[in-house]
């Protein structure tokens, strides 16, 4: 086998799979996002959470569940590392004594990582961190539009008369002209809401909703065809808060929601994202303290491999 010229992870036959420091993926860890295509990104951040708090130590759980997750995609026969520059660059230093500041702070990371024209996949943290990073994408490709994976809307005015918190960031993404919302789906909202009409905010401005109900005892596969013809060929952010999946998969999480959708439909939805101009992605909401059996850390982790390998430029191994 010739050595690669692209980073590969770390096999299971080099270091035992629970040995090692732990990276996403076991992929190298590197200062900074120059000579990447892709960087994996943590944000230790949950001060904007409502609810459990925890999801600081998201990032850190991603990463060690992620040591099982082997270089290619038996399903889609995707080989990420054929083709693309993919490493970890760590963690974001926020300021977990100043939600404000650490929202500045995150948004320059990011401006950082996007000048060096490296595409972020982000562990979370909360989903604040949404709104910076969409802040920073914002500055590279205009607005961008939405593949929004939640039970719940995060469109909120504001929390505790709060206008930042992990309950408003499309809100003010929508408000920034951040967001093209002609070319925003939400997949999987449900359960119980402030006002019975919280979910035709986001519906008055344009964006597509599918509630969690619309997906039950259903393939989620013709939905992403309609939904990569409403997004058609501009540039798009994928962004998956855990709790859009049942809490019997993923119960390591701040808000919890029952009827949620299945890990299934959470695939579905991802590899239907083949063919958008994905410019990044992420992963929040995962809070390893009510994860006892570190599944919900493992399906983020899987998660995040499946939005890498439905990056532009990836390779299809077809035989
Ligand atoms: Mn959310
Ligand atoms: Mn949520």
């Amino acid at each position: 086998m010739t050595a690669s010229k692209f980073n590969q992870p770390l096999g299971g036959n080099e270091m035992p799979r629970f040995g090692g420091i732990a990276t996403m993926m076991r992929l190298p860890h590197v200062d900074g996002a120059k000579g990447l295509d892709v960087g994996f990104v943590g944000v230790p951040f949950d001060i904007g959470t409502s609810n459990r708090g925890g999801s600081r130590f998201g990032p850190r759980q991603i990463r060690a569940e992620s040591c099982l997750i082997r270089p290619y995609n038996m399903a889609t026969r995707a080989a990420p590392f054929d083709s693309l520059q993919v490493a970890d660059i760590g963690d974001i230093a926020i300021n977990t004594f100043n939600l404000q500041k650490s929202v500045a702070i995150i948004e320059a990371a990011y401006d950082e990582i996007l000048a060096a024209d490296c595409k972020p996949l982000t562990l979370g943290g909360d989903h604040t961190i949404s709104l910076p990073i969409l802040r920073a994408l914002h500055k590279q490709h205009g607005p961008v539009g939405i593949v929004h994976i939640d039970a719940h809307a995060d469109i909120n005015d504001h929390m505790f008369g709060e206008p930042v918190a992990h309950g408003t960031p499309f809100r003010r993404a929508i408000e920034e002209g951040l967001i093209e919302p002609a070319r925003m789906v939400q997949i999987g909202l449900r359960a119980s809401g402030y006002e019975a009409d919280d979910f035709d905010w986001p519906r008055s401005q344009g964006v597509r909703v599918v509630q969690a109900e619309e997906c039950w005892y259903r393939s989620l596969a013709p939905l992403m065809g309609e939904v990569r013809e409403q997004l058609g060929d501009g540039p798009v952010y994928l962004t998956f808060d855990i709790d859009g999946l049942d809490p019997a998969y993923a119960p390591g999480t701040g808000t919890p929601e029952i009827g949620g959708l299945t890990v299934h439909q959470g695939l579905e939805i991802i590899r239907g994202c083949r063919g958008l101009d994905l410019v990044g992605g992420d992963l929040v909401e995962v809070a390893p303290a009510y994860d006892t059996s570190g599944n919900t850390a493992l399906t983020a982790a899987n998660l995040l491999f499946e939005m890498l390998c439905v990056l532009p430029g990836v390779e299809y191994r077809t035989g």
